[in-house]
Order: C-alpha cells, then structure tokens, then sequence
C-alpha cells in the first residue's frame, strides 16, 4: 500500500518555497487532489487551522473530495506571535504546554468550523514536538500522527492503545529536492550537498515505494503540493500517481 500526504499552509506564511509560486498553497492543494483523483491516488492533506480560515471556501471544496482526507499540521505553522516569542526564550516554538494544547485545538476547531469534519490525524509542521505532543493530541481526540522519518519502519506503530504513529519512511520532498530556492547559483553549495533533481528524487521514490511494497509494508510519500508546483509544475506528482496506484493507496488514518 502507499500512503501519500502533503502538508498545506495558509496565504500568509513565508516559506522558502513562497516566492517561487503566484498560487496559494490552498489553490495548489486544490490541484494536487484533482491530479490524484484522475488515477484513483487517495491523498491525506494536513492544513494549517490558518489556512482554512483564509480560503475557507476551497477547503471546504477539498474536504467533500471522496479521495481526500484532512489532517491538523499546528494553527499557524508557528508564525503566530506567541510561538515567535516562545521560540526565543525556550528554543523550542511550542513553548508552555497550555501554549501547545490551545494551538492544537484551535487548529481541530479551525478545520471543523470550516469542514464540519472531526480531524483525526495530525502532523507537526516542520515535526516540532515535545515530550508532550502525543499525550495533548491524544487528549484532543487525535488517533494518528505522522511526524517521525524513518527509513526501517514499514508500518504503523502503535504508541498508546488507541493512538499510532505513521511513519515518513520514503525520501520527504522538501528537504531533499533542487527547487525554489534550493538551486544552484541561488543558495550557498555546500546547503545543496544532499539535494538530488526531482527527476532523480521521483526514480529514488518508485524504487522505494516498490521495495516497501514487496515487503508488505506501507509507503508513507510526503510530497507538498507546494514543492511539487516549484519543482516542475506538478509533472514528477503526476507520473507518482500514475505509478502508485498499481500498490493500492490509503489515507493516513487506514495505515495498518
Ligand atoms: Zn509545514
Ligand atoms: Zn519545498
């Protein structure tokens, strides 16, 4: 099985891969899920609760989807003032417990209000946690998360008895990719070292996806609509799509 997930920001957040767009992520995500549907690729999104207060109308359009399922990834992906400040003083944005706990559920209420949706799954944004993180998701009515990169997990493992992690186990997107800013002639070269052409990133997946498959275990993809929009205008996702859907697809939620 695969599993394919990609994590959406609101209008507002300044990413790195920001600039190289004229699209909103929402808006991105909005093709990422029609590309997906045209092979029968069910997709997990995980939306900032941001996001969904800024473009409610197309999440909402994207929650309907039958093939797409929405995930929490934090409120404001931590560009909020509170976790600024907190990043200062205690290094780490979630800070005080109380500060993680009312961005989670802020971000659970955030999605509902606008999906009507209970969300289930989460992912943190850039995987920010703390000892904490699973106890405050549990206790928020969140069953799985899908923070940890892995390349020897081949399934969901369970964390709690009614609680499992998914994880990351084919090259993430974002960190890996030449895109954006992340090219030559447009950063430092030795912060490109680890970087491979999406070409070689989309046969360095297929190959994975195949391996984990032959094994019987899940392949858990993250691919940003974002990155993949950057990277070559969606191409490599759509070719990913045409190829995963030999191995049957699941949402976060359905990883055994
Ligand atoms: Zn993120
Ligand atoms: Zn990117």
């Amino acid at each position: 099985m695969v599993c394919l997930t990609g994590d959406v920001h609101q209008r507002s957040y300044k990413g790195t891969d920001t600039p190289f767009s004229s699209y909103t992520e929402v808006a991105l995500a909005a093709k990422y899920c029609e590309i997906a549907g045209k092979y029968g690729v069910k997709v997990t999104l995980f939306f900032t609760g941001k996001a969904c207060q800024e473009e409610p109308d197309t999440v909402k359009i994207l929650s309907g989807l039958p093939h797409c399922e929405i995930g929490g990834h934090t409120y404001a992906a931590f560009r909020d003032p509170l976790s600024r400040i907190f990043k200062k003083i205690y290094g780490t944005p979630w800070g005080t417990t109380a500060h993680q706990l009312r961005d989670i559920q802020r971000t659970i209420a955030g999605i509902q209000q606008v999906t009507g949706q209970t969300i289930q799954t989460w992912r943190n944004h850039s995987y920010i946690r703390t000892a904490e993180t699973d106890h405050l998701l549990e206790s928020c009515g969140i069953h799985v998360v899908s923070d940890e990169v892995s390349d020897l997990k081949i399934s969901a493992e369970w964390l709690r008895p009614a609680y499992r992690s998914v994880p990351m186990n084919v090259l993430p997107d974002h960190e890996h990719i030449l895109h954006g800013k992340y090219q030559h002639g447009k950063t430092k070269p030795d912060r490109l070292t680890q970087r491979v052409t999406i070409r070689e990133w989309a046969d360095r997946v297929k190959t994975r996806i195949r391996s984990i498959c032959e094994q019987g275990g899940t392949a858990t993809v993250l691919a940003h609509p974002m990155c993949m929009e950057v990277a070559d205008g969606m191409a490599v996702l759509e070719e990913l799509c045409q190829d995963i859907q030999q191995y049957g697809t699941v949402w976060v939620s359905e990883v055994p």
